[in-house]
């Protein structure tokens, strides 16, 4: 039988669209079909387990699945012990402290012997401790934003994107305490085994790399001047050469590189400059190093 990687991903919510859109980057081919919670990729050794978010830390821990995709904060209040593949870089999002408008917050010593709502308490007390501040957590699994006005709470501790849920509820953000992103999870020291498992994650990764790389990369095509070949080369630096064809007329070259994003702009301006033309520039799918 051949071996699959399993992995885990959110059947349905901030994480499930952008964790299939990189798999399926890579070149994966798969169904999607929001009612079954199991798939099997068409052309790649990778089975997809949709689950709740919550659940993802649980599966990869005990084996249902071998790696799973996450936010960090929800790895983070686990607890569990787990290796951190990669960071995926998306679905950013803080954990702040949020606090009653009239509150008068003058950094975590504020915190002190207070009730604080949250989802995330382990996360939080961690933290807390860390700076000396007693409190106590009110753990709640939602609407953490009405605790206080319900009396439950002082203050609260929770996801904050635009702060308009807050501000709704007559909340005010007080401190970030905490940065999450999606990452990849798996078994402690999975990434070592030597297994079929863990050359078929070894081959997922080096396709992501080759995406994530090509993604800040941009492919350009330009003629010059045969006489400011130097002058081309040292704008578009840091690679080895350019690739440089010579054109019908003699006085003229066809030169292609890459250039990365941030740079590009100033790149374009610094050719045209030296007198380049019929400037082409093209996304890059996939690119090695
Ligand atoms: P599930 O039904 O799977 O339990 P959920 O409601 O717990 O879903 P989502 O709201 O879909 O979870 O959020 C999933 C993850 O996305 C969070 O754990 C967090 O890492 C991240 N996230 C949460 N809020 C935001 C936000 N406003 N912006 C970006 N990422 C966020
Ligand atoms: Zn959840």
């Amino acid at each position: 039988m051949q071996e699959v990687l399993k992995v885990a991903i959110q059947k349905s919510g901030r994480l499930s669209e952008k964790s299939l859109e990189i798999i399926r980057s890579c070149g994966i081919d798969f169904a999607t079909d929001s009612r079954v919670l199991r798939e099997r990729a068409g052309n790649f050794p990778l089975e997809f387990l949709f689950v709740r978010d919550d659940d993802i830390p649980t599966y990869v821990r005990d084996g249902v699945a071998d790696i799973g995709i996450v936010g960090r904060n929800e790895f983070d209040e686990s607890g569990f012990y787990l290796e951190v593949v990669k960071d995926l870089k998306f679905a950013k999002c803080r954990l702040s402290i949020a606090v009653p408008n009239d509150f008068d917050y003058k950094g975590l010593e504020s915190l002190e012997g207070k009730r604080i709502a949250t989802s995330y308490p382990n996360i939080m007390m961690k933290i807390l401790k860390e700076k000396g501040v007693n409190a106590t957590p009110v753990v709640v699994s939602g609407s953490v934003e009405i605790t206080p006005q319900v009396g439950i709470a002082d203050c609260i501790c929770d996801i904050v994107s635009t702060g308009t849920t807050l501000k709704m509820n007559g909340l005010k953000e007080a401190e970030e305490i905490y940065r999450s992103s999606a990452i990849m999870i798996a078994r402690p020291g999975f990434t070592n085994t030597v297994s079929e498992k863990n050359r078929i994650l070894q081959r997922l990764l080096e396709r992501m790399d080759a995406v994530e790389l090509a993604k800040n990369k941009k492919y350009i095509l330009f003629n010059l001047p045969s006489e400011k070949l130097d002058e081309a080369a040292s704008i578009i630096g840091g690679m080895k050469s350019p690739t440089v064809t010579p054109l019908m007329d003699r006085s003229w070259l066809s030169v292609q590189s890459v250039v990365s994003e941030d740079r590009f702009w100033s790149v374009f301006e610094d050719l045209k400059a030296i007198g380049a033309e019929g400037i082409l520039v093209m996304n890059i799918e996939k690119m090695t190093e």
